[in-house]
């Protein structure tokens, strides 16, 4: 049996492994495109806010960490024409007494407000999701508190102490190398049955529980395995001194632990659902940046994706959570503990993850809102939501993830066959 391999419908969903990679494929044909377009690539995000629930010291300074902000020059005006912009480009119309916009609304499962707060433009493609060398205890610690404080008890490793290949590295002691995993993927095959006991145990603990508190798990562990699957994917060898997918890596980290790669797929139907169910609003929306022929590029583009999107019979049943008598007060929970992962963001101690980590809860979240916060009437008018533009980047950067994540398992699918015929 190829690990690598998920068989069955994804939980939750009415959607198997094998049709979300057969609409995947289709559907990242105009999205691969669409994400470079001006209007999707660049992004503001406040990476400098403190974190509030630790004083964070360990900092990742290694180039890899690092991202390029943009020059001022290439955003376009028209995205600076809030006050508080102005203020954010221009020193001499800050007012240090100046007071915080709400940080999220009543609908709101992120925090959203970064675009109008301080904040810095970051170019997407520019600072691409990969290995950064970023590990160690202080990234094991997030993860792990939002597992064990954030997710209801209901992570199956909750008592695990990131036992994982990346205890081994560390991103900023230079002593001791930030890219050491074992040598072969025999040792990483080795630990597949562990691992699986290990995850079957957990999951044992987790099968009464509300579909409600499964679908936040799964979320935040679905996002945790697509970044792990991008570290993989594009991974920096030391030995070779060069970067390739690391199929050992891959193992170790997701191919052994079915769970996670079903939550890869599983957020990737939840995000398609939300973009389909938000479709009216996005074909409605204004993308234009004061370039004729790109903002029509951009336009054609969009509707070709909601328009394959349209295709898609209804993969995700949101109108079933949330609605009854023991389960419509979890939502209120569910978005208080969301809007905490946003925040537990800003504790990342390096820039590039930082940014990934803050733009796909906010797309995660965004998700979230369109599917459990607005009815099909509201979206369908543009007056009734309020879903702003760092939302709607967030959520297809998010997409584009998963779907790269989608691609990236495939490929190391066919690695661990050939290693199969070699062994
Ligand atoms: P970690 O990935 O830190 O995980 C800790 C523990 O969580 C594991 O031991 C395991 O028990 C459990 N676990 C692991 N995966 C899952 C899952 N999917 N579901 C449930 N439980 C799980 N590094 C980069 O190189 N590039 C990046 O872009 C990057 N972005 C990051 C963004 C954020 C927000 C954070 C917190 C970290 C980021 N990192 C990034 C670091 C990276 O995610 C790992 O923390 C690091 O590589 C160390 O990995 P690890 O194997 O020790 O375990």
């Amino acid at each position: 049996k190829n690990i690598c391999l998920p068989e069955g419908l994804i939980k939750g969903t009415t959607m198997d492994f094998e049709q979300v990679e057969a609409e995947s494929r289709k559907i990242s044909k105009v999205l691969n495109k669409l994400v470079k377009t001006d209007f999707f690539r660049k992004i503001k995000v406040d990476l400098r806010k403190e974190c509030v629930f630790w004083k964070n010291e360990d900092f990742c300074y290694q180039k890899g960490c690092m991202v390029e902000e943009l020059e001022q020059s290439s955003i376009p005006q028209k995205w600076y024409s809030k006050k508080s912009e102005i203020s954010y480009l221009n020193p001499m119309f800050q007012q240090p007494s100046r007071t915080k916009k709400q940080e999220f609304s009543f609908r709101d499962f992120s925090i959203v407000n970064d675009e109008s707060e301080d904040g810095v433009w970051l170019d997407l493609v520019e600072n691409p999701e990969k290995f950064t060398g970023y590990a160690g205890p202080a990234a094991n610690q997030i993860w792990l508190t939002i597992y064990q404080h954030n997710c209801f008890g209901v992570s199956p490793f909750i008592q695990d102490t990131a036992s994982g290949w990346g205890d081994q590295q560390t991103g900023t002691d230079k002593s001791k190398s930030p890219f050491v995993y074992p040598p072969t993927y025999k040792e990483g095959l080795g630990t597949f049955l562990e691992n699986l006991a290990e995850e079957q145990r957990g999951l044992t603990l987790i099968k009464n529980v509300p579909q409600e508190l499964r679908l936040f798990y799964s979320t935040v562990s679905g996002l945790h395995a697509s970044t792990s699957t991008h570290i993989c994917y594009d991974h920096f060898d030391q030995k070779l001194n060069k970067w390739s997918p690391n199929l050992g890596c891959f193992i170790a980290r997701i191919g052994s632990f079915p769970e996670r790669l079903h939550n890869i797929y599983h957020n990737y139907v939840l995000v398609l659902r939300a973009i389909q169910k938000m479709s009216p609003y996005l074909k409605a929306y204004d993308y234009s940046i004061g370039d004729e022929t790109k903002d029509k590029e951009t336009k054609k583009l969009v509707n070709q994706l909601l328009r394959t999107i349209s295709r898609v019979e209804q993969p995700f049943i949101e109108d079933c959570l949330f609605r009854s008598k023991h389960t419509n007060h979890l939502l209120e929970d569910f978005k208080t503990n969301f809007r905490n992962i946003s925040r537990i963001m800003d504790c990342t101690g390096c820039e590039k993850c930082r940014l990934w980590g803050k733009t796909q809860v906010l797309g995660l979240g965004t998700s979230l809102k369109v599917l459990f916060s607005y009815s099909d009437k509201e979206l369908n008018n543009p007056d009734l939501v309020d879903i702003k533009r760092n939302e709607i980047v967030a959520l297809v950067a998010t997409f584009n993830q998963f779907s790269q994540s989608l691609r990236n398992i495939e490929h190391f699918r066919n690695m661990y066959q050939d290693f199969l015929n070699h062994y």
